[in-house]
């Protein structure tokens, strides 16, 4: 059996016309490679490493069009995390929007601190609350009684509160539970709790109140949503296209070396060219509008 291309060979030496078809019939078949997202981008976590680390941060933002910054605390290791914040807003108040940091989520008088912080500065989001870290030790239970207090308070005044929780099956049913007894709250689920597409899509489906944010999923951690230059992995492509409200994207730096301007430009085109992988209507929910209803953005 002559090979296809012996017999381009054989025809070309006949004419012009078979010459050029089977230029184009032998040509290596190129996946259709989609532009990046170019719409306008909230990162919706990351969090300041000093106190003016804002600056580079807000340049590298007006380099790519990202046009806000959810900025969180980390959970009660910098103890000026509040005041870092609140002073990157009133620096750059069309920028940042300010979370409120809830360094101590399980004390009794969490709920009580955090209605009366709510209603002094005037938050639209809560967090990052370290639930489940493991390099941390952290191993707290979202349905005991003081947090689940505070879930109250937070879905009370329509606050959304972001955790960080690695999920393993204890800490998914755990998670469960207290969803379900606080269906008034909004929960943010952190770098997607650190689980598969697969694992994380029932516990979507049975509680809609859990949004999750991609956050720390970037080429430089594991898990990643995609490499460097590497496609946008197949099952975070199903399932964020199938539940498109549902997610956020955020870049979640922090460390000193992720502020480097090199790097911010890095991460930023990344997340662009990701998101550009996703369906043009999907890639701007994600991007934007849910973050933008999430967090009351005018
Ligand atoms: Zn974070």
């Amino acid at each position: 059996m002559p090979s296809a291309r012996h017999r381009c060979r054989v025809f070309a030496r006949r004419s012009l016309i078979a010459a050029a078809l089977c230029a184009v019939m032998l040509a290596p078949v190129a996946a259709p490679a989609r532009a990046a997202y170019t719409g306008p981008i909230i990162d919706a976590h990351s969090h300041l490493p000093k106190a003016d680390a804002i600056d580079a941060l807000v340049d590298a933002m007006k380099r790519h069009n990202i046009v806000k910054v959810v900025l969180l605390g980390v959970g009660g290791v910098q103890k000026e995390d509040l005041a870092w914040i609140q002073a990157a807003a009133r620096k750059h108040p069309t920028r940042v929007i300010a979370g409120l940091p809830l360094p101590d989520p399980t004390s009794e008088r969490a709920a009580d601190e955090l209605e009366a912080a709510l209603g002094k500065t005037g938050a639209r989001v809560i967090g990052e609350v370290h639930i489940r870290q493991v390099s941390r030790k952290i191993e707290r239970d979202p349905g005991d009684g003081p947090f689940s207090r505070v879930l109250d308070v937070a879905g009370k005044r329509g606050v959304p509160v972001v955790i960080h929780d690695e999920l393993d099956e204890k800490a998914s049913t755990a998670l469960a539970a207290a969803l379900t007894a606080n269906p008034k709250s909004t929960v943010i689920l952190a770098h997607a709790g650190s689980l598969p597409p697969a694992r994380l899509e029932p516990l979507l489906a049975r509680h809609p109140n859990l949004l999750v944010d991609l956050s720390g999923m970037h080429f430089q951690r594991k898990p990643a949503l995609a490499s460097e230059t590497g496609p946008l992995d197949r099952g975070w492509k199903t399932l964020i296209e199938k539940m498109p409200d549902r997610f956020l994207i955020g870049i979640d730096v922090w460390a000193p070396r992720l502020y480097e301007a090199a790097m911010l430009d890095r991460l930023m085109k990344w997340t662009r060219r990701v998101l550009g992988e996703l369906a043009p209507a999907v890639a701007e929910r994600v991007a934007y509008k849910n973050a933008a209803a999430l967090f009351r953005v005018e």
